[in-house]
């Protein structure tokens, strides 16, 4: 028996195809619209195509822009797409495909299909040709144009492309049949007419391949071997394979269809994220509350983390909903391995030590990380001034609690224990100041006899803390299943996705670059802000995950 983990079906196929000598290796693609930002979905996509080029010798994946609607697609979109692309780790070498390179290949194809008798020019109103496609239960019926002369289509077509038709006036349709249960199959549109012009080819063009149409023929062009797609399509690979085995093509690929990526508390369409963008729901693409690549890289999610999340999930065929917990799961499990732990105060209170007689300041040596070494340690500075979190006093502590109180001790994680000594409120009852003792010589070794020590807290020197702008962040809804929502999926956005605090920091990391990613002991982990974080200037991190999954605890 090998040790080799189990393959999911689409690689045990490939496996099949290069162990009969169907291919000498597999080639596949990335085909995204340009039609918006790459989100969590597409990282399933990405990491399983580009998985699989990365797994076999002499293999490729192609990045193969599908920019064959002209009015949703800016190169905005596509900038975003490669640096995601990369940012996920991967690399298209030279493969870098435009479908709008293709427009005259499919144009060729189209005009082949007239020849061939398979493809014809109508000109019903496109409410005529819905109606008379019939429906499951009902046979379509012929539209009057469908027996028209090879010749009156070749010229119908070419007048289309010529531009001498308005938009909706006519179409070119595949003559397959009109009785197929499968609707798709019932003389589908293969190009429409679109006066628009187009990011790439400007106003060279005014009518527009359909996806169906269009899909097949890139991949062929392109000899891709296996075309993996979602499974959506399923009931569109009749056609897919009707238009590889009628049109000139190079090659024939194989369409495989795999099950999609759905997140609870998540919504995971282009055009749904458009909307919450362009609504105001959120600041941009790349809000870190958003499942968008540059969104979850803004929220500090490291690519590797990604990737193991989509290795662990798995490919399938059946559809269902992945618990977003798992993938906050992955990104602690690697954030634990890989960020460098520092102290940070959320809520600060301020603690006044009164027998503090160093001048002007002392320091605790800290290890960086408290299982690998090699991240070293640092000093942090200790003076008569400190920080803890609100949460860490309590006036009238139950037994259980066992940081600071009345009398009670608590350790300064890297330093000394300290003993309050008394405290100060304001007219509304807030806590203001906390007084505390050191205990001489503690730091590093045990309780003396007799000191009930049972915790440490983490702090920060008030002479050498920084303010940092710290945002908060949460999930997006409050739902599992926001699509499902009665008042859409608007209406159950969680009022409390960020809460921006003014925290006091070590005085280092207002020096870290941009995106350098921490663990703030006992609060979570936390990254510089790519966007508003300045190094010297203006201190900003957003937190990526708490450390403990608080919504399964809530459930
Ligand atoms: P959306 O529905 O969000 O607009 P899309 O499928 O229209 O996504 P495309 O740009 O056409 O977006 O997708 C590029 C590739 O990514 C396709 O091969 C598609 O199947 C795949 N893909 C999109 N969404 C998912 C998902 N949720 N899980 C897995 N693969 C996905
Ligand atoms: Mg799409």
């Amino acid at each position: 028996m090998s040790d080799s983990p189990k393959l999911d079906f689409i690689r045990e196929i490939i496996s099949t195809d290069l162990s009969t000598g169907k291919h000498e290796t597999p080639i596949t693609r990335f085909p995204p619209e340009p039609n918006g930002y790459l989100h969590l979905g597409h990282a399933k996509s990405i990491c399983l195509n580009f998985g699989i080029a990365q797994e076999n010798p002499g293999a490729k994946c192609n990045l193969r822009f599908d920019d064959t609607n002209p009015e949703k697609e800016e190169t905005e979109y596509v900038d975003s797409i490669k640096e995601d692309v990369k940012w996920l780790g991967f690399d298209w070498n030279d493969d870098l495909y435009f479908a709008s390179d293709y427009f005259e290949f499919f144009y060729n194809c189209a005009v082949d299909l007239i020849n061939k008798g398979l493809a014809y020019v109508d000109e019903e109103s496109p409410e005529e040709i819905k109606l008379h496609r019939g429906n499951v239960n009902t046979p379509g019926t012929p539209s009057g144009f469908r027996e028209r002369t090879i010749e009156e289509n070749l010229e119908a077509f070419a007048n289309m492309k010529a531009g001498k038709y308005k938009e909706g006036q006519a179409v070119l349709r595949a003559k397959i049949g009109l009785t197929s249960s499968n609707m798709n199959m019932r003389d589908p549109v293969m190009y429409r007419i679109m006066h628009a012009a187009h990011h790439r080819t400007g106003s060279d063009w005014c009518i527009y391949p359909m996806y169906d149409f269009a899909h097949p023929l890139e991949d062929a062009h392109e000899h891709i071997t296996h075309s993996l797609c979602t499974l959506e399509f399923e009931n569109h690979r009749p056609l897919y394979d009707w238009f590889i085995k009628n049109c000139p093509v190079p090659s024939a690929p194989r369409q495989i269809e795999f099950a999609r990526l759905s997140l609870t508390y998540t919504i995971m369409s282009k055009r749904k994220l458009l909307q919450l963008v362009n609504e105001g729901h959120v600041s941009g693409w790349d809000d870190p509350r958003l499942p968008t690549i540059s969104g979850i890289r803004r929220r500090g999610y490291p690519a590797a983390a990604i990737r193991a999340f989509c290795k662990r999930i798995g490919i399938t065929k059946y559809n269902g909903t992945t618990d977003v917990a798992l993938l906050e799961h992955d990104i602690r499990d690697h954030l634990n391995t890989h960020a460098p732990r520092r102290m940070a105060v959320l809520e600060p209170l301020k603690v006044l030590i009164e027998n503090f007689s160093e001048e002007p300041t002392t320091s605790a040596t800290i290890p960086n990380h408290p299982q690998d070494a090699s991240y070293g340690e640092r000093e942090v500075t200790l003076s008569a001034e400190i920080y803890i979190e609100q949460e860490d006093f309590m006036e009238d502590p139950p037994k259980k609690f066992f940081r600071l109180g009345p009398e009670r001790y608590v350790r300064l994680r890297g330093g000394p224990i300290i003993q309050c000594t008394g405290f100060e409120k304001s007219e509304s009852g807030e806590i203001t100041l906390v007084r505390a003792n050191l205990l001489p010589d503690t730091t590093g070794k045990d309780a003396p006899e007799g000191v009930k020590c049972k915790a440490a807290i983490h702090w920060v020197d008030a002479a050498t803390a920084v303010d940092a702008e710290v945002r908060l962040y949460d999930r997006l809804f409050t739902v599992e299943d926001p699509d499902s929502a009665e008042g859409g999926f608007t209406s159950v956005l969680n009022p409390d996705s960020v809460k921006t605090v003014t925290a006091k920091v070590e005085a280092s990391l207002a020096g870290e670059a941009p995106g350098t990613s921490f663990q703030f002991e006992r609060n979570g982990y936390f990254v510089t802000d790519s966007k508003d974080h300045k190094p010297g200037e203006k201190t900003v991190f957003n937190r990526t995950t708490p450390l403990r999954d608080s919504w399964g605890k809530a459930k």
